[in-house]
Formats: structure tokens, sequence, C-alpha cells
């Protein structure tokens, strides 16, 4: 199986069967078992996910933000209709109830099938799924959550809304006070443009805006980020609560501090972003 990166650059799986694949309403979804990176799920195409390393961004996308919150306990999750980050929003006892809006019901059935290590979260009773458009979905509802996760697929088809300005206002005013924001955006590599966009469009509607940063060798052969918006003021990313009995492989609260340390070349992007939009000094 052959993946396109860019237009110079592609990236081939040793692939031992297809698993699995359809068209649905939205997308082509695909499921293959690789040699290396074991079962993947493909959008289009595009790798979603592998039971490789998984964990990695699944839980770098939830326990950051719920760790930097002080009670977690109303959750939005956008997209993730593969179930993992749901997984472990779920390990926090704070956690009471867990909205996931995917547009796709056949990427939940297709996951709840093929992928029960991240989709049999789904039958937990703190979670309800609505089959609706994230971003119409916060156009709808005010107040309502304390933390919001874009588990987002990259800016195609109806995920290009995911990433805009307009779509970020719109998820600070579904927040409670003190809410948090997390989503995955993209490459350093090779999305700076939009890691550059997405930060300063999310930092147009919460007063503390940071990047944080984990190798998930699955996307883009490594390096990824997730960008941060708080509600409140941040004066450090510090967790604010103790990490208890909760198991996790990846996240530790070290590699939550140290996420949040950028190359310079990355720091650069972003205070350039800064001076373009006049906004001072925010994270990173
Ligand atoms: N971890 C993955 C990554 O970074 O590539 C994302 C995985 S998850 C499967 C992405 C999901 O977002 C897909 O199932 C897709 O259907 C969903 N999605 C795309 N646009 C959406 C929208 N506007 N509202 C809700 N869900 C959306």
């Amino acid at each position: 199986m052959t993946e396109r990166e860019t237009d110079n650059l592609r990236v081939q799986w040793l692939v031992e069967r297809t698993v699995h694949r359809e068209r649905s309403k939205f997308q082509e979804i695909a499921v293959v078992d690789t040699v290396e990176f074991g079962r993947m799920l493909l959008l289009d195409g595009i790798i979603q996910t592998s039971l490789r390393d998984e964990f990695v961004y699944h839980e770098m996308l939830a326990h950051v933000p719920l760790f930097l919150h002080p009670r977690p306990e109303r959750v939005l999750v956008i997209g993730g209709g593969d179930g993992g980050t749901v997984r472990e929003v779920l390990k926090h006892p704070e956690v009471r109830r867990v909205h996931l809006v995917e547009i796709d019901e056949r990427v939940i059935a297709v996951s709840r099938q093929y992928l029960p290590e991240l989709a049999s979260s789904f039958d937990d009773p703190r979670v309800e799924i609505r089959i609706d458009d994230g971003i119409e979905y916060v156009k709808r509802h005010r107040n309502a959550y304390d933390v919001v996760l874009v588990d987002s697929s990259d800016p195609l088809g109806p995920a290009v809304g995911l990433f805009t300005s307009e779509f970020y206002g719109n998820v600070a005013e579904v927040l409670r006070k003190d809410g948090i924001l997390a989503v995955q955006s993209e490459s350093y590599i090779f999305s700076a443009d939009l890691v550059q966009s997405v930060y300063r469009a999310i930092g147009e509607h919460f007063p503390s805006v940071f990047i944080y940063t984990a190798n998930v060798p699955t996307y883009s052969v490594g390096p990824w980020t997730f960008t941060l918006g708080s509600k409140r003021f941040l004066d450090s990313v510090a967790p604010r609560r103790a990490n208890g009995k909760l198991r996790t492989r990846y996240y530790t609260p070290e590699i939550h501090r140290a996420a949040f340390v950028l190359p310079r070349f990355v720091q650069e992007l972003l205070s350039e972003q800064e001076d373009e939009a006049g906004t001072g000094t925010r994270g990173a």
C-alpha cells in the first residue's frame, strides 16, 4: 500500500491482507493488516490510525487537556469515530459524560467490528454517540462542556471547516468557564502553514494557546502537533491534577511538561504568527 504524503513523497507499507473496504456517503473506508504497524484504518487512502502507535496519539490528545482542567466532567469529542480518544477520556474518573460527534456512522460501525481495541469504548454507559457534522453541532450548543477534543481527519472534504477561526469561535462558546480545547493540528514538517494558521485562529478566541508535540510514526513519518486553547489564562502547562491510578503506556506527567518544549524553528514559526497578528506573547 502506498500513502501519499506530498507531491514528492510516498510512503509504502507491506500489507498482509485487506480486511474490509467500502464506500460510505462521505468517504472510502478501508481496514488493512500491515506487517510492521499491524491493523490500520484508512479514509480515502489516508491512514487514520494503526495499532502499533495509536496509544501515543490518543493518550496525548486526551490526557494533556484533561489533566490541565481542574474538573473535567463533560467532554465533547468531534470526529474520533475509531473510539481511541474516547477510550482515553473514560480513564478519568471525574468524567461523567462523553458526547462523540462523528459525521460518518460507517466509521463507527467498521471500527466496532474490526478495531475493538479502540471502539469497545463506545459501550461505556457514559458515552453518547451523535451522528452529526461537528461544525454545525457547535453552532447549536452553548456553555455545555468542560473539554472539547477535535480528533479530525486531515483538512479535506467534511473536515475542512474544523480548521477555521469561525469553528474555534463556536467551540469557545460551547465550552463552560475554564473550558479547554485541544485539536490534532498535523505535522510541523509537512504542514507548517497549517500549524501556524491553527495556532493563530485558536489564539483569536482563547486567551492562552499552546502547541505541544508527540512522535507518531504512522503519521507523516513522525513529528505531530496538537494545539490547545484555554478560556482561562494559563500561567503554567503543568498537570493540575495527580495522575492517580490512571494507566497509560505513553503519557506521564513528565511527558506532559516536555511535550510543550518546542524546537527553535517551530518557536519561530509561532512568533512570526504573533508578530503578524500583533498579539504579543502567548504559550510555546
Ligand atoms: N486520528 C486520526 C488522524 O489524525 O488522522 C483521525 C481519526 S478519526 C477516524 C477522524 C474522523 O473525523 C473520521 O471518522 C471522519 O469521518 C470524522 N470527521 C471528518 N469531518 C468531520 C466533521 N465535520 N464532523 C464530525 N466528524 C468529522
